[in-house]
């Protein structure tokens, strides 16, 4: 049956790779102040290092297990601990034939959000602010200073783990089990699960706060993104660097169209534009690429904000992303990262839908 235990996060860990056959453990890692990147730990005395709540995304984890399961599966038991929006887009990737979830343990953080890189690389203000982000998380309040896609973010259970890290409205964390092979596990290891396998009522809570937040981030995005004149203002400084879609979990093509020698235009295709549209904007096809990516990719986006954090001319695309991805699904009736069953849009034919477009 279902149950909690509270145990230090990192005896945890310690007692996989020690007591249960597991050979490596994936999460964030701190080092130094204000400084984190995702490892592999595969001893006990490392783990020292494991902080899975540091308010940080270096990159969506999912992109890094797919790197280590793309060919094949894990041969060894591998425990990876995922904030909710990067396990939805493992989900993902696995219905894209890029990752393997065998021999893996997932272990979803009930996540508190991160913060801007801009806030943690360039003005260094992480470890200064992480003492009040753990007490917001504590008591389940909205902490300020999160992305705006992450105050938004009401889908942080992660429902799909084996097992949560819970936090939010508690002082200490909790460990969740919540699938049978997790419980088992929990057996093996002589973990007694007393605790009930639920949710705190301040995360609730902070779930409904967010809602209200995302209500007026998709009024706001909304309002700016009216037709192609909205799409310029929001994207007219886009450099064409890709950065977003580089960093994109979902953005699964392994040879990108829009960096193709499609794009490698003559001189000719320049002097046949400016004839015909006068002086022209350089680079050229902005649009044309975040249209093209969106078309890709919008029914899977996760909303996990890091396309908007690698941006270097500060343009909010995860927020533009989120909120096209979410009418497009609601249209599909597709929830990605929910489950491994329900087929990927894009793959899916049915006859009977979409008929308002035939007939506009
Ligand atoms: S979008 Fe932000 S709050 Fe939501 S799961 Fe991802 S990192 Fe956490
Ligand atoms: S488009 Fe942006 S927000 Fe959506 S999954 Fe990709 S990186 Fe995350
Ligand atoms: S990261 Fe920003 S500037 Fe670069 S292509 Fe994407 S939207 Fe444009």
């Amino acid at each position: 049956m279902k149950g909690a235990a509270q145990i230090p996060v990192s005896d945890f860990f310690s007692r996989l790779l020690e007591e249960a056959g597991y050979k490596g453990v994936f999460g964030l890692r701190k080092r130094g102040k204000g400084k984190a990147f995702y490892s592999l730990f595969v001893d006990s005395e490392s783990l020292k290092e494991l902080d899975p709540f540091f308010p940080l995304m270096p990159q969506n984890a999912a992109k890094a297990v797919s790197r280590f399961t793309f060919h094949e599966a894990s041969p060894h038991k591998v425990a990876v601990i995922l904030r909710s929006c990067e396990l939805r887009a493992l989900i993902e990737l696995v219905k894209l034939e890029q990752a393997e979830l065998d021999n893996l343990l997932i272990i979803g953080v009930e996540c508190g959000g991160v913060l801007p890189y801009e806030e943690v690389y360039l003005k260094n203000r992480a470890e200064e602010v992480y003492g009040a982000y753990m007490d917001a998380l504590k008591k389940g309040e909205l902490f300020d200073g999160l992305r705006p896609v992450c105050k938004a973010c009401s889908r942080f259970w992660p429902e799909n783990a084996d097992i949560v890290l819970s936090h939010v409205g508690r002082d200490e964390p909790v460990f969740v089990f919540q699938t049978e092979e997790a419980v088992d596990l929990a057996k093996s290891l002589g973990i007694s699960l007393d605790l009930p396998a639920q949710r705190s009522k301040a995360s609730f809570e902070l779930e409904e706060k967010r809602k209200a937040f995302e209500k007026t981030l998709v009024e706001e995005v909304k309002s700016q993104l009216t037709g192609i004149s909205g799409l310029l203002s929001l994207f007219g400084r886009c450099i064409s660097c890709h950065n977003c879609s580089h960093v994109c979990p979902i953005c699964y093509c392994k040879d990108c169209f829009f960096e193709s020698a499609t794009f490698d235009y003559e001189a000719e295709s320049y002097e046949r534009r400016v004839a015909k549209k006068g002086t022209i904007r350089v680079p050229m096809d902005t649009i044309l690429f975040h249209l093209g990516r969106m078309t890709h990719m919008a029914t899977s986006c996760v909303s996990c904000g890091m396309c908007e954090d690698a941006c270097p001319m500060n343009i909010p695309v995860s927020r533009v992303f989120k909120v096209v991805g979410d009418e497009l699904q609601a249209l599909f009736e597709y929830v990605p990262g929910k489950s491994l069953e329900e087929p990927l849009p894009l793959t899916t034919f049915r006859y009977d839908e979409l008929h308002e477009v035939e007939d506009a």
